[in-house]
């Protein structure tokens, strides 16, 4: 039976511990002067978790996964939610 999409989940929320790693693994490789600290990093992901685009843990505005594009400073969001 197929999993239902769930909305406003991120990946570390969903049962998809290859893709979550992967993610987590690319994540390790943005460099330290890149990479957003801990409180925006959680802020960036509170604010995706309350919008109507976040679909599995990928912004349907950009096709990233959130989680992925959250961690580096210099992305932002397409929707300038942060
Ligand atoms: S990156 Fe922006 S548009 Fe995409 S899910 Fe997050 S808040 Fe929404």
């Amino acid at each position: 039976m197929a999993r239902s999409i769930c909305k406003r989940c991120l990946l570390a929320e969903l049962d998809d511990l290859s893709t979550y790693e992967s993610v987590q693994k690319y994540i390790g490789t943005i460099p330290a002067n890149d990479r957003t600290n801990s409180q925006e990093y959680a802020s960036r992901l509170d604010r995706c978790r309350a919008c109507e685009h976040l679909l599995d843990g990928v912004c349907h505005q950009c096709g990233c996964y959130v989680e992925m594009r959250a961690a580096s400073r210099s992305q932002r969001c397409p929707k300038k939610m942060w």
